[in-house]
């Protein structure tokens, strides 16, 4: 019980679990603060036109570039668009440095990131049992609309029963008359329904693994009887449990060394095959690749054959550099980045943040970390905030809390911010100190 208290607490008060999506409206418009996201409109607005792009599957091949200076959400940004994505999207973090520290070739390390990035939906049709428990559901993809519906659970396995009480379910909570061929939206507080135009019901259950079951309506108007079992795994997955040297064990211990070319060869046919039987479907992820200038120009050649590949994912690079040198190479270039790779990018870029958005983010950030801070000791973090830098500041909400603490105090005074900001340093009172301090150093 312990542990586990210990690990939501931890899992909070990560630098971006304020982070919820990108704050958009229903237009995909930013609004100025939501979801944990403030200010940063016009890069905020570009992650929707990208995240419309994602969701309509138009957007293989091609990578995004987030480029800022240090602090203004690159991260922040791209793991909104992973919330919005949902669960069921893949989207794998990886700092460009870690290619060269795993223990395999960066290319095969690059593979597995992008392939991590890849989600198999695999469709798995099973006869329906005896008694199972059935819920009738409006499908919400296809309405559009975050209504959730109302439920009925009953017993049955005729489908013929299940499509009726479901459509007279729908019926009794509305003033409405709706019948087979009408998309409806219910509202869940009021029971409200609104007919939109064809229908689109089904039922749909779990089963004991939490595998969700579907059942289909065919054009007549009827539920086919017959089940969808619907799982997603990565195509890394695949790989490593069918990897021979591996086993699915690697999984766990992450662990999974180099996996051999006919593996993947066999693999990307199966899928091939399981695609035109219906079996399958890709799902796109997002692999988002920080510090891109660390990666050297045979990644860069790597990457940008790897975009040509039809199951490619999304590419969201994030650098803050400005002109560069290319590792591997002699040449400078903006961001470290190779210009072919550069000319196929879209470029997102973000910008320095005012007084006031940084007072904002650190008031949702102690709200994050359940830290009570007195109004003016608010305002002196802002400052802090933004003649240093916003992830300084940030860091001293935790240290300024435990100094309170230990004055018996639940709520941080500016006492407290002062005494962190003099215990310790920012980044440009750090140079200052080394430079008056030079000789004492180790050369
Ligand atoms: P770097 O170039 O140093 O990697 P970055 O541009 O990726 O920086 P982030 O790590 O995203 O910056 O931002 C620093 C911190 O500020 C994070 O904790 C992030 O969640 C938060 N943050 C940044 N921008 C916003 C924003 N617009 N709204 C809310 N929080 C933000």
């Amino acid at each position: 019980m312990l542990v586990l208290v210990d690990l939501t607490r931890l899992e909070r008060i990560g630098a971006h679990s304020h982070i919820r999506g990108l704050g958009l409206d229903e237009q995909l418009e930013p609004k100025p603060t939501g979801q944990g996201m403030v200010g940063q409109l016009r890069a905020r607005k570009a992650a929707g036109v990208i995240l419309r792009m994602i969701r309509s599957g138009k957007i293989a091949g091609r990578s995004i570039l987030m480029a800022g200076a240090p602090g203004t959400g690159k991260t922040a940004i791209a793991l909104g668009i992973a919330q919005e994505l949902g669960a069921d999207v893949p989207f794998t973090m990886l700092a460009a440095s870690e290619i060269f520290s795993m223990e395999m070739s960066k290319t095969e390390a690059l593979t597995q990131a992008l392939r991590r990035s890849i989600g198999i939906r695999i469709k798995e049709e099973t006869e329906l049992i005896e008694g199972e428990v059935v819920e009738i559901q409006v499908d919400r993809s296809v309405t559009g609309t975050g209504n959730k519906t109302g439920k009925l659970t009953l017993k049955t396995t005729d489908m013929e029963t299940i499509y009726d009480l479901g459509t007279k379910m729908i019926d009794s909570l509305s003033k409405e008359k709706v019948t087979a061929g009408d998309v409806v939206t219910i509202d869940k507080a009021t029971g409200r329904i609104t007919k939109l135009g064809r229908s689109h019901l089904y039922a749909r259950d779990y089963d004991a693994s939490g595998a969700e079951t579907k059942y289909v309506k065919c054009p007549e108007g009827e539920l086919q009887k017959r089940r969808e079992v619907v799982h997603t795994v990565s195509m890394h997955e695949i790989d490593v449990i069918n990897s021979r040297t591996q086993g699915f064990l690697a999984l766990f211990s992450g662990d999974t060394g180099e996996i051999k070319p006919e593996v993947r060869e066999q693999i990307n046919q199966k899928i091939a095959d399981w695609r035109e039987e219906g079996k399958a479907e890709i799902v796109p992820g997002v692999l988002f690749i920080d510090e891109v200038h660390m990666l050297d120009i045979e990644c860069f050649s790597f990457l940008n054959r790897a975009l040509e590949d039809a199951f490619a994912p999304v590419v969201i690079m994030a650098s803050n550099r400005g002109q560069a040198r290319i590792r591997g190479t002699n040449y400078q270039s903006p961001h470290g980045v190779p210009l072919d790779m550069l000319d196929r990018v879209l470029i997102i870029s973000t910008c320095p943040y005012s007084e006031n958005e940084i007072g904002e983010i650190l008031r949702i950030r102690c709200d994050e970390e359940d830290v009570a801070i007195q109004a003016d000791a608010r305002d002196l973090l802002t400052k802090i905030g933004s003649e240093t830098s916003l992830r300084y500041a940030m860091q001293l909400i935790t240290a300024a809390h435990l100094v309170a603490r230990k004055r018996k105090s639940d709520k941080v005074e500016m006492a407290d911010v002062q005494r962190v900001y003099q215990l310790f340093l920012d980044e440009k009172r750090s140079v200052e100190y080394v430079r008056a301090h030079q000789e004492e150093f180790l050369f």
